[in-house]
């Protein structure tokens, strides 16, 4: 599946706020937003009037960026979101966080998404007791998530859970640690995603 190789901090500076793309150095005075918090390129410090399509627009891409995820990919899922009863918008937060990849990362068996992405690809997960090896794969309630035995003294999933105190599991999943394990006891709530979204300019942007 094709995803974004190019530069990472480059796509926090460019949408204004940190990602969190890069693991743990996100967290250290390395990261590039915190050293230069301003868009990329020669023009990017200057501020300039953004038009209200251009703001829709930036939202989208922040979250898109944030989840690591292609362009026609999340217009699709934006149309399953859509078709789905409830608020677009929640809908389509609730399939981005239920992802396997972004459930591998926010259990605290990988630093960041795309790294959780790799390790899901190359096979290192059971759902259920069975090997899943699609990132996009969509959990459910009472699926349980579990490291494979022979990946378990893999040094980043090692890595990963000393870690994940920093960030916090959230209260729909439970991670039993000690078995490399996790659960979903619940289906997320706009609550439970704390990150600074406002879906509802994504929505706006594409029933235009
Ligand atoms: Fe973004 Fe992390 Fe790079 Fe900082 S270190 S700019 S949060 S990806």
């Amino acid at each position: 599946m094709a995803r974004y190789t190019g530069p990472k901090c480059r796509l926090c500076r460019r949408e204004g706020t940190k990602l969190f793309l890069r693991g743990d150095r996100c967290y250290t005075d390395k990261c590039a937003y915190e050293r230069r918090p301003y868009a990329p390129g020669q023009h990017g410090r200057r501020r300039k009037k953004s038009s209200n399509y251009e703001i829709q627009l930036r939202e989208k891409q922040k979250v898109r960026r944030l989840y690591g995820i292609l362009e026609k990919q999340f217009r699709k899922y934006f149309e399953i979101a859509e078709a789905k009863k409830g608020v677009t918008g929640t809908n389509l937060l609730r399939i981005l966080e239920l992802r396997l990849d972004n459930v591998v990362y926010r259990l605290g068996f990988a630093n960041s998404r795309n790294q959780a992405r790799q390790l899901v690809k190359h096979g290192h997960f059971l759902v259920n007791g069975r090997k899943v090896d699609i990132p996009s794969y969509q959990v459910k309630v009472n699926d349980v998530i579990e490291v494979r035995e022979k990946s378990r003294k893999i040094p980043i999933i090692q890595e990963a859970q000393e870690v994940v105190a920093r960030r916090g599991v959230p209260q729909w999943l439970e991670l039993d640690a000690a078995n490399f394990k996790g659960i979903v006891k619940a289906l997320p709530e706009r609550e439970d995603i704390t990150f600074p979204i406002n879906e509802n300019l994504i929505v706006e942007l594409y029933s235009k």
